[in-house]
């Protein structure tokens, strides 16, 4: 699996740097965002080192789907209040023009009741 010793993400999957943990699998890694703009707010993220959603091709078409079918799992056992009087928001910041900071792809999923700090 490509990893970047480098990388703040890379980093988090591999305990480098400690984080408060969601969910982990072979292939997916899930954790609580540091500085949160909701009452909830989690990353999504592939272990594999991918620096954003511009580098997604049709080869990453399962790793997707099932980073997907993990949000709506995820955002309810985390605190997301039910669909549709709750929900919540998913997120991805693409390069400079779209924000993105971390450049290892992520999904933010922010829920919980309004109002939240930001979005
Ligand atoms: P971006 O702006 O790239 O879409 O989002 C990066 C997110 O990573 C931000 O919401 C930021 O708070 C979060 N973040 C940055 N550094 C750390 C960290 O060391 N630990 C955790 N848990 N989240 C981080
Ligand atoms: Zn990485």
């Amino acid at each position: 699996m490509t990893t970047d010793s480098k990388c703040l993400f890379c980093k988090i999957i591999s305990g480098q740097i400690p984080s408060r943990k969601v969910y982990e699998d072979e292939e997916v890694f899930a954790f609580h965002d540091i500085n949160p703009w909701a009452p909830v707010h989690f990353l999504v993220i592939p272990k594999a080192h991918i620096p954003s959603m511009a580098h997604i091709t049709e080869d990453h078409t399962a790793l997707m789907g099932r980073m997907m079918a993990l949000v709506p799992k995820l955002a309810l056992q985390e605190g997301c209040n039910p669909y549709p009087e709750g929900g919540y928001r998913l997120v991805t910041n693409t390069g400079a023009e779209g924000g993105q900071e971390v450049r290892h792809l992520h999904f933010h999923i922010m829920g919980g009741s309004r109002p939240w700090l930001r979005g």
